[in-house]
């Protein structure tokens, strides 16, 4: 028999059973994904915008997935976010990362001063073990802190304010410097800019795309670069897409941007043929 749609059975309208089997699916899919190492990751440069030169690049993940082809993390990166899996996938990624500089640094290819930037969820910084199983990677890998970095966002500290400090302190120590990622976006980006040790801050997208027609997005992005800057932290504009936008952002010194202007994400090995220098410098 039917029920009416009312309270908790609410769950038994046949949209919602589909959603819950299109995630349950999702959920076996990314499984899966991990277990037959499915999960990837292209690399976007970073350039310093005056000097014009290639400062680093983000790890993004991709999915390639045996009948849809390669899936954008948009597609999943939610869902895996805020599942247990993120732990391991994460984990697998970094190691991918690690494997990649270590073959690049084997052929002379990987500057020393050069850093790749990873993003770190929330669950994995609250993982007890996240120092150890990074410190192994790059030990299995006999490569330095400080060809990485991590991204992490404000509502990854929402919870423990103090772990997290204290975890990131240990990486640090290690070489690893930190970004705070989509600056801006969170609800208190300025009481985490005070409290994480954090690097450099990357002011989100939203920011940047209407720096030039838009006072008001200017004035804050100008904000925000002196506020960074008078903290001595670096600065990336990310998703910068015009010749207008890297003008506008010129005009103050030491920018990073991070955009389709410059370069889209590439698979690793482009990456490394269009940016790593054969011998290095
Ligand atoms: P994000 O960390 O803010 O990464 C930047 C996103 O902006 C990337 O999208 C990148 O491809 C895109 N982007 C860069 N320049 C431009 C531009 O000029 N225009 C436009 N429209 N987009 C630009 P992507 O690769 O789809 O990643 C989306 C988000 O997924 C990331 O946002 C990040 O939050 C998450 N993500 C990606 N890789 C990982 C990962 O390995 N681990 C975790 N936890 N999250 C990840
Ligand atoms: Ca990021
Ligand atoms: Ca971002
Ligand atoms: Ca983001």
């Amino acid at each position: 028999a039917k029920r009416r749609p009312h309270g908790h059975y609410q769950v038994f309208e046949p949209q919602m059973a589909e959603e819950v089997n299109r995630l349950l699916q999702l959920e076996s899919d990314i499984r899966a994904a991990y277990q037959e190492h499915h999960f990837t990751f292209y690399l976007q440069p970073l350039i310093d915008l005056h000097a014009r030169v290639l400062v680093g690049a983000e790890a993004l993940i991709r999915w390639e997935h045996p009948t849809r082809g390669l899936v954008q993390p948009g597609a999943f990166i939610g869902f895996l976010e805020n599942s247990d899996m993120i732990n391991p996938v994460g984990l697998q990624l970094l190691d991918d990362v690690c494997q990649f500089i270590r073959r690049q640094k084997e052929l002379g290819r990987f500057p020393a001063e050069l850093r790749v930037a990873v993003n770190i969820s929330e669950r994995q910084l609250y993982d007890a073990d996240f120092v150890g199983k990074c410190l192994s990677v790059l030990h299995k890998y006999k490569l330095p802190g400080s060809c990485l970095e991590f991204e992490i966002t404000e509502g990854a500290a929402l919870h423990n304010i103090d772990e997290v400090v204290d975890k990131m302190r240990k990486l640090q120590n290690e070489g690893i410097t930190f970004a705070l990622d989509d600056f801006g976006t969170g609800y208190s980006s300025l009481s985490y800019l005070k409290r994480l040790p954090v690097n450099k801050i990357k002011i989100d997208k939203s920011f940047i795309d209407d720096i030039t027609i838009d006072p008001q997005d200017a004035a804050m992005v100008a904000s925000i670069i002196a506020i960074a800057s008078n903290m001595n932290l670096l600065i990336v504009a990310e998703g910068v897409e015009t010749d207008a936008q890297a003008q506008w952002l010129s005009q103050y010194e030491g920018i990073l941007i991070q955009g389709y202007l410059f370069d889209r994400p590439l698979q690793a090995q482009a990456f490394a043929q269009n940016y790593l220098p054969e011998s290095p410098t």
